[in-house]
């Protein structure tokens, strides 16, 4: 059996009379990506605070590393890394003198520390940014800076809260580049993020949280085939193959300039054997086929601030 890095069952949490979480389960494997989306003031952020150490559960189980947050703080402190949406990094020191800082926080000898901090500047392409104030670098070198913070005590659980918001396509692709190598070290990554895009590269699992609970959960592929919007495109060589088809399948979405057909549905296996099979025994010839699954954009507005009778039908 795969271990669990994170795991939590029941988990409840209320601002005063506000319920913010209203029991949800959460069960993340080592070693793996696991992002948790929402609108705004969903409690994304109220989870990464619970399963950090940072706030107390009104209910529920956690672990996390194998540890329960409430009673052993201090071991789940020591396994895990927390990168907010706002940086750590002191403009005003060095990206040197920042890691080394932050060596001295978690007690690291001296020469450790500084062993530390130059293998994260040489591996984060940080080199020109070591000794100049950490205002004057940009803003994916900040970045870079600020995760690279969080690894100086090595943690194998890192959450990370929205880690390339505000950053241009470019830095946002290296950072990506970083959070895989992180995970193919074995690190586990806990990532909230609000660019769906974001998930749809990163995450092995995707859960959205909605209305205090988890709406659905799977991996990005999985979401999208869920709800409604996908479909099958059929290519025909002339007119008459396309009229025949739309006569045999009854499909309304037609373009008869590019010869195509369009086929609600979820584009498996099973449903594209059958749609072909129909069409075999009218002998209406296919040229072409192409499956078009609805994006994660569509699988959020899907499924957050929906009344719960909706969501059951696309669960
Ligand atoms: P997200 O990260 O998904 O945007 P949050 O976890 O920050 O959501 O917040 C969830 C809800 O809890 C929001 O309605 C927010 O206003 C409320 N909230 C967050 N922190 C507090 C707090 N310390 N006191 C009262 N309400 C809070």
């Amino acid at each position: 059996m795969t271990k669990l890095a994170i795991e939590a069952v029941g988990l409840r949490k209320s601002y005063g009379h506000k319920l913010v979480l209203d029991g949800i389960d959460l069960r993340i494997p080592e070693g793996s990506i696991f992002s948790l989306l929402g609108p705004n003031g969903a409690g994304k952020t109220t989870t990464v605070q619970l399963l950090s150490t940072l706030l107390r559960a009104d209910g529920g189980a956690i672990r996390v590393a194998g540890h329960d947050p409430e009673s052993e703080p201090d071991r789940v402190r020591a396994a895990i890394g927390v990168t907010g949406q706002f940086s750590a990094v002191d403009d005003l020191l060095t990206a040197e003198e920042n890691l080394l800082l932050m060596a001295d926080l978690w007690h690291l000898p001296r020469a450790e520390g500084r062993r530390r901090a130059a293998e994260l500047l040489e591996r984060f392409d940080l080199q020109d940014a070591a000794r100049k104030p950490a205002a004057t670098c940009s803003g994916g070198m900040r970045r870079r800076l600020d995760i690279a913070m969080t690894l100086i005590s090595r943690p194998r659980i890192i959450f990370l809260d929205e880690p390339t918001t505000g950053l241009d396509p470019r830095s946002r692709r290296g950072t990506w580049q970083l959070i895989r190598e992180l995970v193919a070290d074995g690190v586990t990554i806990f990532l909230t993020t609000q660019y769906l895009e974001e998930a749809d590269q990163l995450a092995d699992r995707i859960a959205v949280l909605d209305g205090g609970r988890i709406v659905a959960e799977g991996t990005a592929a999985e979401l999208k085939s869920r709800i409604p919007g996908g479909h099958v495109r059929l290519q025909f060589g002339d007119i008459a193959e396309l009229e025949s088809a739309a006569a045999v399948l009854g499909v309304l979405a037609r373009d008869d300039e590019a010869l195509t057909l369009q086929v609600p549905g979820d584009g498996s296996t099973h449903a594209l054997r059958a749609l072909l099979d129909r069409l075999d025994q009218e002998s209406i010839e296919v040229e072409g086929l192409s499956v078009h699954t609805p994006d994660l954009d569509d699988v959020f507005l899907a499924l957050t601030g929906q009344p719960d009778g909706v969501r059951e039908v696309l669960r």
